[in-house]
């Protein structure tokens, strides 16, 4: 079977080869799109006619308009995700080439959106490419997912697909960037607003107020203190707490009548919405003031408001899971050694799969953490092609191993 394997890898580097062009020009394509969060269609549409052209059995965009391709019909659910949205630009003339004009240079594209998450959307497609072209089956269906919303609201386009038009994958695969490691998981984050109220009066008679602003001041002091305990974790180490905005009434003559801060929290696997409100809460309702979790307003491109928790929990896959096992001998078939195992300092779209839903989720990309939301964007071809081979191949060896 091993030397059944160690051809078909052989084959799969050829038929890599023979698409390279092809995907090279698809990622060029993407690149040229603007894709805002929230502004994703046309990038959507330029991904389901590649789904097409590569021969999708089934391509569709759900309601939530990620653009969707399926191949084969057997029974595992295989689902590779890899979001089309990008981060927006802040500064051009910052850019070494204009951020919508892909340029190849030293075997890498440049472009917005190569290294997060472009280069991945490339190798997932032209990996059910290869593995078209190949004619390779199993007991698998293969779907490729184009992803939207991922930047402002990770997940939240997945959990739609899962949870509102019912497609229930047993395992995701998520290709942003890990250098052609695995990544086995991710640190969570978390949005908390914390709120003291008081007693508006004009700024000339004080003493008719209540000054929500220095009701704060304990409040800020007891999150402060905070810190040095909260959870830890073997892998993610410890969590962080930052206060990142203060606001109040904008009205410089008054005695405030409330104060809120937000907190960015960033959470370990474990740690849940609840746990993280009740600490808090813990500390600031002693002094009077309340915590809460806001909503992450969301509209789809395809105008549907999908509004929820700005939540999203970290997560960790056992390395003795089939999910691992057939990710890391499909890596050590296909270049001879196994992958390095990383964990995410970022989060994906694992938030939900693998926190929420608790889907067996592993990452694997060809893009590099270091070019991520920089004007240096760009993500290597070679690791690119590299990664679609992994992804022609894994569907077979997960299949062989769990059927
Ligand atoms: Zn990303």
């Amino acid at each position: 079977m091993s030397n059944d394997i160690a051809s078909l890898a052989k084959e799969i580097a050829k038929v890599a080869d023979s698409l390279n062009s092809q995907m090279i020009n698809f990622l060029a394509d993407l690149i040229r799109i603007q894709s805002y969060t929230g502004q994703e269609r046309e990038a959507v549409e330029r991904t389901l006619k590649e789904l097409t052209a590569i021969g999708c059995e089934e391509v569709w965009m759900d309601s939530a308009g990620n653009a969707l391709g399926r191949i084969g019909s057997g029974k595992q659910l295989i689902l590779y995700d890899a979001h089309l949205d990008t981060n927006e630009v802040a500064d051009e003339s910052e850019w070494p080439h204009l951020p919508l004009e892909p340029v190849i240079q030293n075997g890498a594209m440049w472009g917005l959106g190569a290294s997060d998450c472009k280069g991945g959307v490339a190798s997932i497609v032209y990996g059910a490419a290869i593995l078209k072209a190949l004619k390779l089956s199993g007991d698998f269906s293969l779907i490729v997912m184009g992803a939207t919303l991922e930047e402002d609201a990770e997940g939240f386009a997945l959990r739609s697909l899962v949870e509102k038009d019912g497609l229930k994958p047993d395992v995701v695969l998520i290709a942003e960037a890990t250098d052609l490691a695995l990544s086995i998981g991710q640190r969570g984050r978390c949005e908390v607003r914390v709120r003291t109220t008081g007693k508006a009066a004009h700024a000339s008679q004080p003493e008719l107020g209540e000054n929500a602003i220095m009701k704060m001041v304990p409040v800020l002091q007891g999150l402060d203190a905070m810190i040095p305990s909260l959870p830890k974790h073997p892998v993610f180490g410890t969590g962080h707490q930052v206060v990142s905005l203060i606001t109040g009434p904008n009205t410089p003559n008054s005695v405030p009548s409330w104060c809120e801060v937000t907190l960015d929290r960033r959470i370990v696997p474990g740690e849940t919405a609840e746990s993280v409100l009740e600490g808090i809460r813990r500390v600031v309702e002693p002094l009077g003031a309340q915590a809460y979790i806001p909503d992450q307003p969301v509209l789809t491109h395809t105008g549907q408001r999908l509004d929820g928790p700005s939540f999203y929990p970290g997560w960790e896959l056992s390395q003795d899971s089939p999910l691992f096992k057939s990710s890391q001998k499909t890596c050590q078939m296909l270049w001879g050694k196994p992958a390095d195992v990383i964990v995410w300092k970022f989060s994906t779209d694992g938030a939900y799969s693998a926190g929420t839903a608790g889907i067996p989720t592993i990452g694997f990309g060809p893009q590099e953490a270091q070019y991520i939301h920089t004007p240096q964007d760009q993500v290597n071809l070679e690791k690119v092609r590299k990664a679609a081979m992994f992804y022609a191949l894994f569907p077979i060896l997960y299949t062989m191993q769990n059927t």
